[in-house]
């Protein structure tokens, strides 16, 4: 701020005093003027870190407007307070002008380095907000995906899954073209499946690319999704009108699971396994690349795709499972019904065939019976003799074929009683004992002394069982000893090898009997020992050729042991050598207040 004023005794030019009067007014006004501008900046900036610098420079422009305004005093002649107070005021201004500039020759490199500062931070903020437009992008992309797989997760139609994929990346990545390529039967050819832009009309464009060609073995080659060239064959399709030109393509692999991928032993290597292929185009014009995030999302939508299609091949084939075996169940029904149909005809037909079969059954054996006791030439004797004899073998045959029907539908009940032992099997000697001595057999049975006196069970059906064993070993022994024994089964028998299926319970109501008719006849080939518990089966050596057999006998003895809650089984060391057929039964014991005086009990030898 120069001196503006004029000394008095400078000559007078009145017009140049004017001129210089209203500049040093105006001068003063504006240098009045700019404090107040400065306050009104200092308010406004928050941040601005020299304010005490601005009061400063403040009071230096108001000390210089000070003197500009004292100087309009002074173009005419003035006191001499003027004059010092003139010389008050230029003395401050110099002292506060050389202060500000001292001041200022101070914060400059401090100024300059704040606005480096501002100038870095302006770059930084202008970075920042390049990434978080990117990171808003990604953001973007990142709900697309989700609500991408969200779409492919909420169905389990193939078709639609793979449709859906194409339409929203092409809508999330703004595609020109998404094409899906599946492996055909032979998997050396890639099948143009699925297109975006071609949508149902797909079909019209049978496409199809060898699986051998480089650019598809690198993408199946690698796990993630890669940028391939616009030449490859896959990128390159050719539309109805005609070859179109297309961008920037990336592509990826779809693996595709099959269920044989489910199996808990499967060891498939990755290298059997077949991939479909994901092919995305960008626009033609676009001057587009591919970014990293973006092929990060076709790899997630890969595997999302892959693991939805892996869902829908396994509904589709639990659905077809399901359906066959509904058609299996619905055949096994009717086969069923018809099975049940035909056994109670035959049931029926057994019952009603038994009952009329049976009258003149017994009319022929009670007429042959009074007849053998008339005076017979021998010849008409022999004759007679022999009606009677087939008489009873096929009543016999009519009872059993009833008896094991009954068995086999589960109509037979056990009638369940307490009984004598030693009655039992006395009545079984009285009966079986006259038949051995014809054939000049000796018979024995034995009963152990630790069996109880009485059981519990069904008394007829024991018998029966017993019965049927000691005819057979009576009807296949020439010469020799028949001996039936009877015990108490023990616990180890639980462990028994030779009868491994089956498995007592024992209990303290209930004890097993073990009955064991041992012949000295015909014997068995061990091989032949398993099929006899068969119905109509029997075994074919010479020796039972004379016998007149059924194959019927063994067959109800098993399924009346196994009512009884049992098992029977046959030993023999061939032929020749005899046969023991062993059975257990399970006997309850009799209730201790009831009174069994009546029957008579005996452990002993009976013979
Ligand atoms: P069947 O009523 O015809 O005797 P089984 O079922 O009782 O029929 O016997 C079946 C076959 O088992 C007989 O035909 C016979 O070959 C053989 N078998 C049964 N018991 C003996 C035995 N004690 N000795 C030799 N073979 C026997």
């Amino acid at each position: 701020m120069e001196g503006c004023c004029f000394e008095p005794h400078w000559p007078a030019d009145d017009l140049l005093m004017k001129y210089q009067y209203v500049s040093d007014f105006l001068i003063a006004l504006a240098y009045f003027s700019i404090p107040l501008e400065l306050i009104y900046f200092v308010k406004r900036s928050a941040v601005f870190p020299y304010r005490w610098v601005l009061v400063q420079f403040g009071a230096f422009i108001i000390l210089c407007g000070a003197t500009h305004l004292i100087s309009l005093w002074t173009f005419t002649t003035h006191s001499r307070t003027v004059a010092e107070v003139m010389a008050v005021a230029k003395i401050c201004t110099a002292l506060v002008s050389c202060a500000t500039a001292l001041t200022l020759v101070h914060i400059i490199p401090d100024l300059l380095s704040v606005k480096t500062r501002e100038l870095y931070l302006k770059n930084k903020a202008a970075e920042l907000d390049r990434e978080m437009g990117v990171m808003r992008t990604q953001e973007e992309i990142g709900r697309h995906v989700r609500m991408l797989t969200h779409e492919i997760r909420s169905t389990l139609d193939r078709h639609t899954i793979l449709n859906k994929t194409l339409i929203e990346l092409g809508r999330t990545l703004h595609l020109d073209e998404c094409t899906l390529w599946m492996p055909t039967c032979s998997g050396l050819e890639l099948q143009l499946s699925h297109s975006l832009k071609h949508g149902q009309n797909i079909h019209a464009i049978p496409v199809t690319v060898p699986t051998h060609h480089p650019s598809i073995k690198d993408v199946f080659s690698c796990n993630r999704a890669l940028v391939i060239s616009p030449n490859s064959p896959v990128v390159k399709i050719r539309s109805q009108r005609g070859r179109y030109m297309q961008g920037n393509a990336a592509a990826v692999r779809v693996p595709l699971l099959n269920l044989s991928n489910f199996h808990m032993n499967d060891r498939t290597e990755p290298s059997t396994r077949s991939y479909a292929l994901m092919v995305l185009t960008t626009p033609y014009d676009s001057v587009r690349r591919w970014h990293e995030h973006e092929l990060e999302v076709v790899n997630v939508v890969a595997d999302q795709v892959a693991v939805a299609l892996s869902h829908a091949a396994v509904l589709e084939e639990s659905v077809t499972t399901h359906k066959l075996l509904m058609k299996q169940n619905v055949e096994l029904a009717i086969a069923r019904q018809e099975a049940e149909t035909a056994v109670h005809a035959c049931t029926d037909f057994l019952a009603v065939m038994n009952h009329e079969m049976q009258i003149p059954m017994q009319a022929i054996i009670a007429l042959s019976s009074l007849l053998q006791e008339t005076t017979l030439i021998p010849e008409h004797r022999c004759m007679v003799r022999t009606i009677l004899r087939s008489s009873y073998l096929l009543e016999s045959l009519i009872k059993d074929v009833l008896e094991l029907s009954r068995l086999e539908d589960g109509s037979l009940q056990l009638e369940i009683r307490t009984f004598s032992l030693a009655v039992l099997f006395g009545e079984i000697l009285k009966f079986v004992k006259p038949i051995a001595s014809v054939k000049k057999l000796s018979f024995s049975i034995s009963l152990s002394s630790d069996l109880p006196e009485y059981a519990v069970g069904d008394d007829k059906r024991l018998m029966q069982t017993a019965l049927n064993l000691v005819a057979n070993a009576v009807k296949f022994t020439k010469e020799g000893s028949i001996h039936v024994m009877v015990c108490l089964e023990k616990m180890e028998f639980s462990s028994d090898p030779v009868t491994p299926e089956f498995s007592p319970v024992f209990d303290e109501h209930h004890f097993y009997m073990r009955v064991q008719v041992q012949d000295t006849g015909l014997g068995i080939n061990p091989q032949d020992i398993p099929n006899l518990f068969t119905r109509f089966v029997h075994t074919d050596s010479a020796t039972t050729r004379d016998h007149k057999v059924t194959g019927l006998g063994l067959a109800i003895c098993k399924r009346f042991v196994k009512l009884m809650g049992g098992h029977v089984w046959i030993e023999s060391e061939g032929l020749g050598k005899g046969l023991t057929v062993i059975f257990v039964v399970k006997l309850g014991f009799p209730d201790q207040t009831i009174d069994h005086r009546n029957s008579t009990a005996s452990h002993i030898q009976l013979n």
